[in-house]
């Protein structure tokens, strides 16, 4: 047996969570993280490969060879300055990143056993270093980056603009996010519960994001507050970033979808996790949970929307999708999260109609069975309406989680910006984020539609590099035509 397969451990370290039963009461995070011991034990694992096939897999490439053999050899800190160089939200990328279809799934390891688990490793370098700053008081504030070269604009706050804006400030750029909500984070802290990303993860990144030098401007809703155009001719930003990402909730158009009781996602998390409507009354903003809970939809949305209905009272919910488990696109940790905690999964289902009392309150929903046909564009079995098999069910609860979009108002007010006219997503090119409109970028879900974290952070660092590159090159001749048409 030659020196690495003496080593190879094919079992990962498994992470310690809270018992569904106590974790159904309330908000507190699920999972609990590695000790120091656990840690080692998993980077122990890691054969440091050469050429790390895992990095591929990363979007932020980050060095993750590097960072787990910090782990291993004891040095947290250190490991948790590696994975900074690539990525400013490590705390909250090892919670909520699907690395089993990214790094993991590239990691060697994976076609023998398990792959390295290589976000927990990445969660517990972070909040290594949070706990560290918390007992030595050292605040994150003194990197002192100073800002010698132009304005940039950043609009949103959610990873994509984070992301950017610190590559950005690391760069040496003056740079201000515009956030239309009274808390930056995009969906980092409207839309994922407490339960799986605490707030103070989100703002402890932000507050380093902070640190390097980047301004954060909140309830500045672009396009109305002020346009593109008057912030790059009137307030002299160079270059601007769009990472606005895809809140505008999708609906069925199905009879009854008015009916009270019925809630896009984004609203139910919105106000249950920004505004703690869950506390009511001691915060103003109720929302009305049944004890009959459906949610419409298969994604990590509707897994959270689902858990946070449980916890907000519900005597029952259930997930009702209309496809099966195979090809459900939530997470495999969360789909399980949610099977633990008693969450009922109705497949091959869809809804036709709702049924309210005379009061407009919701009481019932008409679902109709599907099965299976032939893949479609998504990759995935295309589901089939079967005829004749609709039945109902008694329901006062409905949150709708079926994707979202781009909201028009950016592009509406942006001459020159285009949009795809079925998507309602920012043109960009992928490579560089150009969009149609000189000196104006774009990049995360409002190019993609809905997507995740890390491909948005990935985006946004892929613009900033070629924010830089545009704003040293700006006088060269043709410089927007090639930064349209890299490849
Ligand atoms: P966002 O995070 O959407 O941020 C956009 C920001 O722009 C928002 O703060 C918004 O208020 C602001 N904004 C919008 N319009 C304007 C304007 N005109 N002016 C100023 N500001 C504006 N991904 C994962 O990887 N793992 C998960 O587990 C996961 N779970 C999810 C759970 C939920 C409930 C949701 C909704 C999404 C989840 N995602 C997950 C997807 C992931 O959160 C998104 O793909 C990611 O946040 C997109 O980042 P972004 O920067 O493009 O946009
Ligand atoms: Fe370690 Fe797996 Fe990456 Fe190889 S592929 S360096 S084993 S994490």
């Amino acid at each position: 047996m030659d020196k690495k397969s003496k080593r190879l451990v094919l079992k990962r370290t498994p992470m310690r969570k809270r018992k569904p039963r106590e974790r159904v009461k309330s908000f507190y995070e699920v999972a609990l993280g590695y000790t120091e011991k656990e840690a080692v034990k998993e980077a122990n694992r890691c054969l440091e490969c050469k050429r790390p096939p895992c990095v591929k897999g990363c979007p932020v490439e980050i060095n993750i060879p590097g960072f787990i053999k910090r782990i291993k050899e004891g040095e947290f800190l250190e490991s948790a300055k590696i994975l900074k160089e690539n990525n400013p939200l490590p705390a909250v990328c090892g919670r909520v990143c699907p690395q089993e279809d990214q790094c993991e799934k590239s990691c060697v390891l994976a076609r023998k056993g398990a792959p390295v688990a290589i976000g927990r490793l990445e969660r517990f370098s972070a909040d290594y270093e949070a706990k560290k700053e918390k007992r030595d008081s050292l605040v994150s504030s003194s990197t002192g980056l100073s800002s010698t070269k132009g304005k940039v604009a950043v609009i949103g706050s959610g990873p994509a603009s984070l992301v950017c804006a610190s590559e950005l400030a690391k760069k040496g750029y003056s740079v201000s996010i515009f956030e239309s909500l009274h808390i930056p984070g995009g969906v980092l802290v409207y839309g994922i519960p407490e339960f799986r990303l605490p707030k103070d993860i989100v703002r402890r990144e932000i507050s380093y994001i902070r640190s390097l030098g980047v301004k954060v401007v909140t309830n500045f809703f672009a396009g109305r507050t002020q346009t593109i155009g008057e912030l790059m001719n009137e307030d002299g930003y160079e270059a601007v970033f769009v990472g606005t990402g895809a809140g505008l909730p999708r609906f069925m158009h199905i009879p009854g979808e008015n009916l009270l009781g019925i809630y896009s996602a984004n609203e139910f998390l919105t106000r249950m996790n920004l505004m703690k409507a869950y506390k009511f009354p001691d915060y103003d903003t109720p929302v009305k949970v049944g004890e009959k809970v459906g949610v419409i939809g298969g994604g990590n949305v509707a897994m959270d929307s689902a858990r946070v209905a449980l916890r907000a009272g519900a005597k029952k919910v259930s997930i009702l999708y209309r496809r099966t488990k195979n090809e459900m696109p939530a997470r495999i940790e969360e789909i399980e999260n949610a099977e633990e905690e008693g969450i009922e999964f109705v497949f091959l289902v869809a809804p036709v109609e709702y049924i309210g009392d005379e009061n407009g309150w919701l009481r019932q929903a008409k679902l109709i069975r599907m099965r299976l046909g032939e893949v479609d564009s998504s990759g995935r079995r295309r589901p089939i309406p079967i005829k004749d098999s609709e039945f109902k069910i008694p329901l006062d609860t409905v949150v709708v989680a079926i994707g979202q979009s781009p909201s028009p108002l950016i592009a509406k007010r942006t001459p020159g910006l285009k949009v795809d006219p079925r998507r309602g997503t920012i043109m960009v090119n992928e490579k560089t984020g150009a969009t149609t409109k000189v000196g104006v970028f774009a990049g995360g879900d409002v190019t993609t539609g809905a997507a995740t974290v890390i491909l948005a952070a990935g985006a946004g660092k892929a613009a900033a590099k070629d924010i830089d590159y545009y704003l040293n090159n700006k006088d060269k001749k043709g410089i927007w035509k090639e930064l349209m048409e890299k490849r």
